[in-house]
Protein backbone atom coordinates (compact mmCIF):
# COMPACT_ATOMS: atom_id res chain seq x y z
CA UNK A 1 0.00 0.00 0.00
CA UNK A 2 1.21 3.33 -0.72
CA UNK A 3 1.76 5.09 2.38
CA UNK A 4 1.36 8.86 1.48
CA UNK A 5 -0.29 12.00 1.81
CA UNK A 6 -2.27 13.05 0.07
CA UNK A 7 -4.57 16.09 -0.79
CA UNK A 8 -6.92 15.40 1.74
CA UNK A 9 -4.45 15.01 4.23
CA UNK A 10 -3.48 18.81 4.34
CA UNK A 11 -5.56 21.98 5.90
CA UNK A 12 -5.35 24.20 2.48
CA UNK A 13 -7.89 26.04 3.88
CA UNK A 14 -6.06 30.30 3.45
CA UNK A 15 -2.87 28.48 2.39
CA UNK A 16 -0.70 29.14 -0.48
CA UNK A 17 -0.38 26.15 -2.09
CA UNK A 18 2.03 25.51 -4.59
CA UNK A 19 0.98 22.81 -7.06
CA UNK A 20 3.22 20.75 -9.43
CA UNK A 21 1.52 19.66 -12.74
CA UNK A 22 2.59 18.37 -15.96
CA UNK A 23 0.44 20.40 -18.40
CA UNK A 24 3.42 19.21 -20.90
CA UNK A 25 0.85 19.00 -23.65
CA UNK A 26 1.21 18.85 -27.12
CA UNK A 27 1.21 21.78 -29.76
CA UNK A 28 1.05 22.71 -33.27
CA UNK A 29 3.35 25.06 -34.60
CA UNK A 30 1.09 27.83 -33.40
CA UNK A 31 1.23 26.58 -30.20
CA UNK A 32 -2.24 25.38 -30.43
CA UNK A 33 -2.66 22.97 -27.93
CA UNK A 34 -3.86 19.43 -29.89
CA UNK A 35 -4.34 17.14 -27.09
CA UNK A 36 -5.84 18.54 -23.43
CA UNK A 37 -6.06 15.91 -21.63
CA UNK A 38 -2.77 16.33 -19.39
CA UNK A 39 -4.67 19.70 -18.32
CA UNK A 40 -8.07 18.40 -17.64
CA UNK A 41 -6.58 15.67 -15.62
CA UNK A 42 -5.11 18.38 -12.99
CA UNK A 43 -8.68 19.40 -12.75
CA UNK A 44 -9.89 17.60 -9.26
CA UNK A 45 -6.86 18.59 -8.00
CA UNK A 46 -6.90 22.45 -8.49
CA UNK A 47 -10.94 22.24 -8.00
CA UNK A 48 -10.77 20.41 -4.58
CA UNK A 49 -8.28 23.69 -3.35
CA UNK A 50 -10.73 25.97 -4.77
CA UNK A 51 -13.53 24.56 -2.36
CA UNK A 52 -11.44 24.45 0.27
CA UNK A 53 -10.65 28.45 -0.01
CA UNK A 54 -6.86 28.00 -0.45
CA UNK A 55 -4.50 29.74 -2.96
CA UNK A 56 -3.46 28.14 -5.89
CA UNK A 57 -0.19 28.66 -7.43
CA UNK A 58 0.91 26.30 -10.05
CA UNK A 59 3.48 25.25 -11.95
CA UNK A 60 5.06 22.90 -15.27
CA UNK A 61 7.02 22.19 -18.01
CA UNK A 62 7.00 22.33 -21.46
CA UNK A 63 8.87 20.48 -24.22
CA UNK A 64 12.61 21.22 -23.76
CA UNK A 65 13.61 24.65 -24.13
CA UNK A 66 16.74 23.25 -21.89
CA UNK A 67 17.19 25.91 -19.58
CA UNK A 68 16.60 28.95 -21.61
CA UNK A 69 13.96 31.32 -22.23
CA UNK A 70 12.02 30.01 -25.21
CA UNK A 71 8.76 31.68 -25.75
CA UNK A 72 7.55 28.83 -27.70
CA UNK A 73 7.91 26.89 -24.66
CA UNK A 74 5.65 29.43 -22.74
CA UNK A 75 3.00 28.24 -20.74
CA UNK A 76 0.93 30.72 -21.61
CA UNK A 77 -1.85 28.78 -24.28
CA UNK A 78 -2.07 26.28 -20.74
CA UNK A 79 -2.92 29.54 -18.57
CA UNK A 80 -5.98 30.15 -20.95
CA UNK A 81 -6.84 26.60 -21.91
CA UNK A 82 -6.93 26.03 -18.28
CA UNK A 83 -9.20 29.55 -17.99
CA UNK A 84 -11.53 28.21 -19.91
CA UNK A 85 -11.99 24.44 -18.75
CA UNK A 86 -12.50 26.05 -14.91
CA UNK A 87 -14.65 28.83 -16.39
CA UNK A 88 -12.37 31.15 -14.13
CA UNK A 89 -9.30 33.18 -14.56
CA UNK A 90 -5.78 32.15 -14.20
CA UNK A 91 -3.17 34.68 -13.86
CA UNK A 92 -0.10 34.08 -15.78
CA UNK A 93 2.97 35.25 -14.29
CA UNK A 94 4.97 35.78 -17.21
CA UNK A 95 8.54 35.94 -15.44
CA UNK A 96 11.45 35.04 -17.22
CA UNK A 97 13.07 33.66 -13.99
CA UNK A 98 10.22 31.81 -12.87
CA UNK A 99 10.34 32.93 -9.49
CA UNK A 100 11.22 36.20 -10.46
CA UNK A 101 10.32 39.68 -9.00
CA UNK A 102 6.69 39.71 -11.36
CA UNK A 103 5.59 36.27 -10.19
CA UNK A 104 6.98 37.44 -6.75
CA UNK A 105 4.57 40.01 -6.98
CA UNK A 106 1.72 38.20 -8.86
CA UNK A 107 1.46 35.66 -6.05
CA UNK A 108 1.66 38.58 -2.78
CA UNK A 109 -1.58 39.83 -4.17
CA UNK A 110 -3.49 36.69 -4.63
CA UNK A 111 -6.60 35.93 -2.99
CA UNK A 112 -8.35 32.73 -1.24
CA UNK A 113 -9.30 30.91 -4.91
CA UNK A 114 -7.44 32.73 -6.69
CA UNK A 115 -4.87 30.93 -9.53
CA UNK A 116 -1.38 31.76 -10.66
CA UNK A 117 0.34 29.89 -12.96
CA UNK A 118 4.06 30.06 -13.52
CA UNK A 119 6.12 30.25 -16.69
CA UNK A 120 8.02 26.81 -17.89
CA UNK A 121 10.05 25.49 -15.05
CA UNK A 122 12.34 24.74 -18.03
CA UNK A 123 13.17 27.82 -18.31
CA UNK A 124 15.65 27.40 -15.34
CA UNK A 125 18.80 25.41 -15.82
CA UNK A 126 18.83 24.21 -12.10
CA UNK A 127 15.22 22.58 -12.93
CA UNK A 128 16.35 19.04 -14.22
CA UNK A 129 19.42 19.56 -11.91
CA UNK A 130 17.23 19.67 -8.98
CA UNK A 131 19.40 22.50 -7.82
CA UNK A 132 18.61 23.51 -4.31
CA UNK A 133 18.52 26.98 -4.77
CA UNK A 134 15.73 26.63 -7.39
CA UNK A 135 13.61 24.23 -5.21
CA UNK A 136 13.90 26.81 -2.38
CA UNK A 137 12.83 30.01 -4.58
CA UNK A 138 9.57 27.93 -5.75
CA UNK A 139 9.26 26.65 -2.14
CA UNK A 140 9.89 30.25 -0.43
CA UNK A 141 6.30 30.94 -2.52
CA UNK A 142 4.09 28.75 -0.66
CA UNK A 143 2.80 27.37 2.53
CA UNK A 144 2.25 23.84 1.40
CA UNK A 145 3.18 21.76 -1.85
CA UNK A 146 1.10 18.95 -3.55
CA UNK A 147 2.46 16.97 -6.52
CA UNK A 148 0.06 16.51 -9.51
CA UNK A 149 2.61 15.54 -12.10
CA UNK A 150 2.58 11.47 -12.36
CA UNK A 151 4.56 12.48 -16.08
CA UNK A 152 7.53 13.73 -14.25
CA UNK A 153 7.15 11.39 -11.25
CA UNK A 154 10.22 9.32 -12.51
CA UNK A 155 12.52 12.40 -12.83
CA UNK A 156 14.14 14.06 -10.02
CA UNK A 157 13.87 17.57 -10.48
CA UNK A 158 14.03 20.90 -8.69
CA UNK A 159 9.66 21.53 -8.59
CA UNK A 160 8.95 17.89 -8.20
CA UNK A 161 11.49 16.95 -5.38
CA UNK A 162 13.95 19.58 -4.62
CA UNK A 163 10.47 21.59 -3.08
CA UNK A 164 9.74 18.76 -0.86
CA UNK A 165 12.82 19.51 1.36
CA UNK A 166 11.06 23.23 2.07
CA UNK A 167 7.30 22.18 1.92
CA UNK A 168 5.04 20.07 3.96
CA UNK A 169 3.92 17.86 0.86
CA UNK A 170 0.91 15.64 -0.27
CA UNK A 171 -0.11 13.99 -3.73
CA UNK A 172 -2.79 15.39 -5.75
CA UNK A 173 -5.72 13.09 -7.13
CA UNK A 174 -4.20 12.46 -10.20
CA UNK A 175 -0.74 11.22 -9.05
CA UNK A 176 -2.47 9.27 -6.38
CA UNK A 177 -5.07 7.69 -8.88
CA UNK A 178 -2.43 6.76 -11.35
CA UNK A 179 -0.27 5.30 -8.27
CA UNK A 180 -3.48 3.37 -6.87
CA UNK A 181 -4.71 1.93 -9.95
CA UNK A 182 -1.25 0.63 -11.91
CA UNK A 183 0.54 0.24 -8.23
CA UNK A 184 -2.04 -2.28 -7.64
CA UNK A 185 -2.40 -4.19 -10.94
CA UNK A 186 1.25 -4.47 -10.38
CA UNK A 187 1.51 -5.81 -6.80
CA UNK A 188 -2.08 -7.51 -6.41
CA UNK A 189 -3.48 -8.22 -9.65
CA UNK A 190 -6.90 -9.73 -10.67
CA UNK A 191 -5.96 -12.90 -12.09
CA UNK A 192 -5.62 -13.95 -15.08
CA UNK A 193 -3.26 -10.43 -15.52
CA UNK A 194 -1.90 -9.96 -18.94
CA UNK A 195 0.64 -7.48 -20.39
CA UNK A 196 0.95 -6.59 -23.83
CA UNK A 197 4.37 -5.30 -25.24
CA UNK A 198 4.72 -3.58 -28.54
CA UNK A 199 6.50 -0.65 -29.73
CA UNK A 200 10.21 -0.43 -31.67
CA UNK A 201 12.59 -1.85 -29.70
CA UNK A 202 13.36 -4.55 -27.42
CA UNK A 203 16.28 -2.72 -25.79
CA UNK A 204 14.36 -0.10 -24.19
CA UNK A 205 11.59 -2.71 -22.43
CA UNK A 206 14.16 -5.13 -20.91
CA UNK A 207 13.64 -4.31 -17.39
CA UNK A 208 9.56 -4.34 -17.88
CA UNK A 209 9.51 -7.40 -19.62
CA UNK A 210 11.82 -9.29 -17.00
CA UNK A 211 9.38 -7.61 -14.40
CA UNK A 212 6.64 -9.00 -15.30
CA UNK A 213 7.39 -12.33 -16.35
CA UNK A 214 7.60 -12.56 -12.22
CA UNK A 215 4.40 -11.42 -12.14
CA UNK A 216 2.18 -12.09 -15.26
CA UNK A 217 0.22 -15.05 -16.74
CA UNK A 218 0.57 -14.05 -20.88
CA UNK A 219 2.90 -12.08 -21.84
CA UNK A 220 2.22 -10.54 -25.97
CA UNK A 221 5.04 -9.64 -27.72
CA UNK A 222 4.29 -7.06 -30.90
CA UNK A 223 5.46 -4.33 -32.88
CA UNK A 224 9.22 -3.91 -34.01
CA UNK A 225 10.63 -5.91 -31.06
CA UNK A 226 8.92 -8.97 -31.80
CA UNK A 227 11.48 -9.87 -34.39
CA UNK A 228 14.76 -10.17 -32.61
CA UNK A 229 12.30 -13.11 -30.60
CA UNK A 230 11.35 -14.51 -34.01
CA UNK A 231 15.17 -14.01 -34.83
CA UNK A 232 16.17 -16.02 -31.66
CA UNK A 233 13.41 -19.25 -32.68
CA UNK A 234 15.50 -19.46 -35.80
CA UNK A 235 13.11 -17.22 -38.21
CA UNK A 236 14.23 -15.32 -40.78
CA UNK A 237 12.91 -11.59 -40.18
CA UNK A 238 13.66 -10.18 -44.28
CA UNK A 239 14.53 -6.47 -43.42
CA UNK A 240 12.31 -6.69 -40.79
CA UNK A 241 13.35 -3.79 -37.61
CA UNK A 242 16.11 -6.28 -35.66
CA UNK A 243 18.41 -5.53 -32.73
CA UNK A 244 20.92 -9.01 -33.64
CA UNK A 245 22.64 -7.68 -30.13
CA UNK A 246 19.96 -8.70 -27.61
CA UNK A 247 19.00 -12.03 -29.86
CA UNK A 248 20.83 -13.77 -27.66
CA UNK A 249 18.63 -11.90 -24.27
CA UNK A 250 15.41 -12.83 -26.24
CA UNK A 251 16.45 -16.74 -25.88
CA UNK A 252 17.23 -16.15 -22.59
CA UNK A 253 13.45 -14.40 -21.62
CA UNK A 254 11.82 -16.83 -23.61
CA UNK A 255 13.59 -19.58 -21.55
CA UNK A 256 12.76 -17.73 -18.33
CA UNK A 257 8.92 -17.16 -19.34
CA UNK A 258 9.05 -20.81 -20.08
CA UNK A 259 10.38 -21.89 -16.76
CA UNK A 260 7.90 -19.30 -15.21
CA UNK A 261 5.30 -20.74 -16.97
CA UNK A 262 4.07 -17.70 -18.30
CA UNK A 263 2.27 -18.00 -21.65
CA UNK A 264 4.73 -16.13 -23.67
CA UNK A 265 2.59 -14.98 -26.97
CA UNK A 266 4.30 -13.90 -30.51
CA UNK A 267 2.92 -12.94 -33.91
CA UNK A 268 1.92 -15.48 -35.56
CA UNK A 269 1.60 -13.38 -38.87
CA UNK A 270 2.36 -10.26 -40.45
CA UNK A 271 1.37 -7.71 -42.32
CA UNK A 272 5.05 -6.83 -44.90
CA UNK A 273 6.05 -4.24 -47.13
CA UNK A 274 9.15 -3.82 -49.12
CA UNK A 275 9.41 0.06 -47.89
CA UNK A 276 9.17 1.61 -44.93
CA UNK A 277 6.14 3.57 -46.26
CA UNK A 278 2.37 3.80 -45.71
CA UNK A 279 1.89 3.14 -50.33
CA UNK A 280 4.06 0.83 -49.77
CA UNK A 281 2.39 -2.71 -51.49
CA UNK A 282 1.83 -4.72 -48.72
CA UNK A 283 1.01 -8.57 -48.22
CA UNK A 284 0.23 -10.79 -44.77
CA UNK A 285 2.46 -13.60 -44.54
CA UNK A 286 3.28 -16.26 -41.49
CA UNK A 287 5.76 -15.30 -39.16
CA UNK A 288 8.27 -17.95 -40.43
CA UNK A 289 7.73 -17.24 -43.86
CA UNK A 290 8.87 -13.33 -43.77
CA UNK A 291 10.81 -12.87 -47.58
CA UNK A 292 14.25 -12.33 -47.51
CA UNK A 293 13.35 -8.13 -49.04
CA UNK A 294 10.30 -7.56 -46.96
CA UNK A 295 9.70 -6.17 -43.60
CA UNK A 296 6.99 -6.74 -41.10
CA UNK A 297 5.43 -3.38 -40.16
CA UNK A 298 1.88 -4.80 -38.25
CA UNK A 299 0.60 -7.99 -36.60
CA UNK A 300 -1.66 -9.88 -39.13
CA UNK A 301 -5.30 -10.94 -39.06
CA UNK A 302 -4.25 -14.21 -37.67
CA UNK A 303 -2.80 -12.68 -34.97
CA UNK A 304 -5.68 -10.61 -34.26
CA UNK A 305 -7.43 -13.14 -33.31
CA UNK A 306 -5.18 -14.57 -31.12
CA UNK A 307 -4.59 -11.99 -29.02
CA UNK A 308 -7.88 -10.81 -28.87
CA UNK A 309 -8.79 -14.05 -27.65
CA UNK A 310 -5.96 -13.97 -24.82
CA UNK A 311 -7.78 -10.35 -24.35
CA UNK A 312 -10.49 -12.02 -23.73
CA UNK A 313 -9.78 -14.24 -21.11
CA UNK A 314 -7.71 -12.15 -18.81
CA UNK A 315 -8.72 -10.05 -15.68
CA UNK A 316 -5.86 -7.71 -15.79
CA UNK A 317 -4.58 -6.15 -18.32
CA UNK A 318 -1.61 -3.79 -19.10
CA UNK A 319 -0.32 -2.39 -22.51
CA UNK A 320 2.45 -0.59 -24.02
CA UNK A 321 3.38 -0.16 -27.20
CA UNK A 322 1.87 0.11 -30.88
CA UNK A 323 1.67 -3.84 -32.59
CA UNK A 324 2.81 -1.88 -35.57
CA UNK A 325 3.81 0.97 -37.59
CA UNK A 326 0.30 2.56 -36.20
CA UNK A 327 1.07 6.46 -37.55
CA UNK A 328 1.19 4.91 -40.85
CA UNK A 329 -2.86 4.15 -41.43
CA UNK A 330 -2.11 0.71 -43.65
CA UNK A 331 -0.31 -0.84 -41.02
CA UNK A 332 -2.21 0.40 -38.28
CA UNK A 333 -4.83 -2.00 -37.91
CA UNK A 334 -3.30 -4.21 -35.97
CA UNK A 335 -3.01 -1.62 -32.98
CA UNK A 336 -6.72 -0.78 -33.49
CA UNK A 337 -7.59 -3.99 -33.38
CA UNK A 338 -5.88 -4.46 -30.16
CA UNK A 339 -7.63 -0.93 -28.93
CA UNK A 340 -11.02 -2.43 -29.52
CA UNK A 341 -10.57 -5.51 -27.81
CA UNK A 342 -9.38 -4.23 -24.55
CA UNK A 343 -12.33 -1.88 -25.16
CA UNK A 344 -14.85 -4.41 -25.11
CA UNK A 345 -13.33 -6.71 -22.08
CA UNK A 346 -14.83 -6.97 -19.05
CA UNK A 347 -10.89 -6.65 -17.21
CA UNK A 348 -9.06 -4.20 -15.75
CA UNK A 349 -7.65 -2.44 -18.67
CA UNK A 350 -4.80 0.29 -18.16
CA UNK A 351 -2.89 1.73 -20.64
CA UNK A 352 0.49 2.87 -20.24
CA UNK A 353 0.73 6.48 -21.78
CA UNK A 354 2.62 7.34 -24.85
CA UNK A 355 2.03 5.42 -28.04
CA UNK A 356 -0.51 3.12 -26.45
CA UNK A 357 -2.39 6.60 -25.45
CA UNK A 358 -2.31 8.30 -28.62
CA UNK A 359 -3.21 5.26 -30.61
CA UNK A 360 -6.32 4.99 -28.28
CA UNK A 361 -7.38 8.42 -28.40
CA UNK A 362 -7.00 7.74 -32.12
CA UNK A 363 -9.86 5.04 -31.90
CA UNK A 364 -11.98 7.46 -29.91
CA UNK A 365 -12.43 4.57 -27.13
CA UNK A 366 -10.75 6.40 -24.20
CA UNK A 367 -13.78 6.05 -22.39
CA UNK A 368 -13.79 2.37 -22.88
CA UNK A 369 -10.33 1.84 -20.64
CA UNK A 370 -10.22 1.59 -16.73
CA UNK A 371 -7.12 4.08 -16.98
CA UNK A 372 -5.08 5.81 -19.04
CA UNK A 373 -2.29 6.89 -18.02
CA UNK A 374 -0.27 10.93 -18.21
CA UNK A 375 2.94 9.28 -17.58
CA UNK A 376 4.29 6.87 -20.44
CA UNK A 377 8.01 6.77 -19.16
CA UNK A 378 7.09 7.23 -15.50
CA UNK A 379 4.17 4.26 -15.98
CA UNK A 380 7.04 2.03 -18.09
CA UNK A 381 9.58 2.38 -14.64
CA UNK A 382 6.26 1.51 -12.81
CA UNK A 383 5.84 -1.67 -14.69
CA UNK A 384 9.88 -2.17 -14.38
CA UNK A 385 9.39 -2.48 -10.35
CA UNK A 386 11.52 0.87 -10.18
CA UNK A 387 10.58 3.15 -7.31
CA UNK A 388 9.54 7.06 -9.08
CA UNK A 389 11.71 9.64 -7.28
CA UNK A 390 8.53 12.17 -7.02
CA UNK A 391 6.57 9.83 -5.82
CA UNK A 392 9.44 8.73 -2.76
CA UNK A 393 10.22 12.23 -2.08
CA UNK A 394 6.22 12.70 -0.94
CA UNK A 395 6.01 12.39 2.68
CA UNK A 396 4.78 9.81 4.24
CA UNK A 397 1.37 9.42 6.28
P1 LIG B 1 8.13 2.67 -28.51
O1 LIG B 1 8.43 4.13 -28.34
O2 LIG B 1 9.29 1.78 -28.25
O3 LIG B 1 6.87 2.23 -27.79
O4 LIG B 1 7.88 2.47 -30.05
C1 LIG B 1 6.84 3.06 -30.73
C2 LIG B 1 7.18 3.06 -32.17
O5 LIG B 1 7.36 1.73 -32.61
C3 LIG B 1 6.11 3.65 -33.05
O6 LIG B 1 6.60 4.83 -33.61
C4 LIG B 1 5.87 2.57 -34.10
O7 LIG B 1 5.79 3.09 -35.42
C5 LIG B 1 7.10 1.70 -33.99
N1 LIG B 1 6.86 0.34 -34.48
C6 LIG B 1 5.91 -0.51 -34.09
N2 LIG B 1 5.96 -1.64 -34.81
C7 LIG B 1 6.97 -1.50 -35.68
C8 LIG B 1 7.52 -2.33 -36.72
N3 LIG B 1 7.01 -3.54 -36.99
N4 LIG B 1 8.56 -1.85 -37.41
C9 LIG B 1 9.06 -0.63 -37.15
N5 LIG B 1 8.60 0.20 -36.20
C10 LIG B 1 7.56 -0.24 -35.48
Amino acid sequence: MLNKKSIEDLNVSGKRVLVRCDFNVPMDKDQNITDDRRIRSALPTIEYIIKNGGKIILMSHLGRPKGEVKKEFSLEPVAKRLANLLGKEVMFADDDEVVGESARKAVSEMKDGEIVLLQNTRFRKEEKKNEESFAKDLASLADLFVNDAFGTAHRAHASNVGVTKFLPSAMGYLVKKEMDIMGKAISNPEKPFLAILGGAKVSDKIGVIENLLEKVDSLIIGGGMAYTFYKAKGYDVGTSLLEEDKVDLAKELMQKAENKEVNLLLPVDNVVAKEFKNDSEYETVDSNKIPEDMMGLDIGNGTIELFSNEIENAKTIVWNGPMGVFEMSNFAKGTNAIAKALANSDAITIIGGGDSAAAVEKTGLNDKMTHISTGGGASLELFEGKDLPGIVAIENK
